[in-house]
């Protein structure tokens, strides 16, 4: 998954309602497989072991470890039985310029801006279909492969340059869905289905955007994508689905496959840090599931021993019951959903250098992790402290948060409200 700001900046998880469907059980969704549980369990777990030797060196796009790391993927489809949907072979590879960072040159008077010299980075997706033979709709499951190498500029870890494992983001979210292609290539349905590892995701969505403007198989006829993004840390059952708004039906299909009570966390908005945001821009219906935060994103801890594959089993399960539920839907509409202009998302300079609990339903911003030299961490707050107010202004969500921080400039001193073990708290803030 993307950073941090990026979420801030584009979708917040508002007003999460949690809702829990206990007792659901509808015709048509209880159908999976029955592929042998611990079984399921060895496979998710050799694909994320796999994924985070450190042959793959943290799989950066561009580079020898993320080849062979797309290799290894591309054989898991091709043992599974599944046809190469590539532009060559199982591959589809893109190009990408990154913007230049501005340097300066020199000193005092003779300081001058210059541009960095930018390499171009060539990365690839590996794409695979299972076709039926009875209908022209396709579905697209994807997930990103990428991830940030030795600690490229979306790390959050402040040290020497180390492998960055990205065990839950996302060797946890290719595990599922390889395992899903196995699944239903083993027992097939009336759609046509694409699995789509992508990469250059961690730079900014490069590999899906790219797939969006080049399909290798019609756009036109794709009725659905499901992204599987960070799904490796489910915590007490607590499931975030992104994208419901974008099909008026997504909630009651959604309720109806919830066989294993999971405890649903949805959030309308087709915009978010992940792939399917580049679906979503094409008027295809979205769907992104994630286990949520913590304090390893993005850093070399998010390591292969935390990773809960009963979680991820219970995942794969309940979206194969969507993904079977949906091929018996004669048509699956799509709606945009309102809140993506920029418009809605409160602009601010300056920020406390955290990493939200995006999950919390509770009132004020959970914090869930902390960049150490921030304002935040500089004050004293900890992980798991509620900011409930900033001087005069409360703080009841994410969105009251980024409008609270819309006041202050770099260098102002504020008085931040949080909840700590049950108690209130004052702490002098100076933001940078
Ligand atoms: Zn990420």
């Amino acid at each position: 998954m993307r950073s941090p700001y990026f979420q801030l900046c584009n979708r917040i998880v508002l007003n999460a309602t949690v809702i829990c469907y206990s007792f659901i059980l509808l015709q048509g969704c209880n159908s999976t497989s029955n592929l042998d549980e611990v079984d399921t369990q060895s496979r998710l777990k050799e694909t994320v072991a796999a994924l985070t030797d450190s042959t793959m060196e943290g799989r950066e796009t561009g580079t020898a470890g993320e080849r062979l790391a797309g290799n290894w993927i591309a054989d898991q489809f091709e043992k599974a039985g599944l046809t190469v949907r590539g532009d060559s072979g199982a591959f589809q590879q893109f190009s990408y310029k990154p913007h230049p960072p501005m340097q300066m040159h020199g000193s005092g008077d003779s300081l001058q801006l210059g541009m960095a010299v930018v390499k171009e980075i060539i990365g690839q997706n590996v794409l695979h279909s299972i076709e039926s033979s009875c209908g022209t709709h396709w579905g697209v499951i994807g997930a990103h492969y990428d991830h940030l190498g030795y600690g490229d500029e979306n790390s959050l870890f402040r040290g020497e340059p180390t492998i960055h494992f990205g065990a839950d983001d996302n060797a946890s979210g290719v595990a599922g869905m390889i395992e899903l292609a196995q699944r239903m290539k083993n027992h097939p349905i009336g759609h046509s289905l694409l699995f789509a590892a992508f990469s250059g995701e961690e730079k900014g969505l490069w590999g899906s955007n790219y797939y969006c403007e080049h399909p290798t198989i019609p756009l036109d006829s794709v009725r659905f994508m499901i992204n599987f993004d960070m799904i490796g840390r489910l915590r007490g059952d607590t499931l975030a689905v992104y994208g419901t708004g974008t099909s008026p039906g997504w909630m009651e299909l959604l309720e109806a496959c919830n066989e294993d009570s999971l405890i649903l966390v949805p959030s309308e908005s087709g915009v978010g840090p992940s792939d399917h945001t580049s679906f979503y821009l094409e008027d295809i219906p979205v769907l992104h599931f994630f286990t949520g935060q913590h304090p390893d994103y993005h850093k070399p801890t998010d390591t292969a021993d935390k990773i809960d594959y009963e979680g991820i089993e219970k995942i794969v399960n309940f979206v194969e019951r969507v993904v079977r539920k949906l091929s018996q839907e004669s048509s699956w509409e799509f709606t945009a959903t309102k809140d993506e202009d920029e418009e809605s998302t409160p602009s601010f300079k300056v920020t406390l250098g955290v990493v939200p609990d995006y999950l919390f339903s509770g009132q004020g911003m959970r914090i869930d992790g902390l960049t150490e030299g921030r304002p935040a961490s500089n004050a004293g707050m900890k992980r798991g402290d509620v900011v409930t107010a900033i001087d005069t202004i409360q703080v009841i969500d994410m969105m009251t948060y980024m409008k609270a921080l819309g006041q202050f400039e770099a260098g102002d001193t504020s008085l931040v409200q949080i909840q700590r073990d049950g108690n209130s708290e004052i702490l002098t803030v100076t933001w940078d």
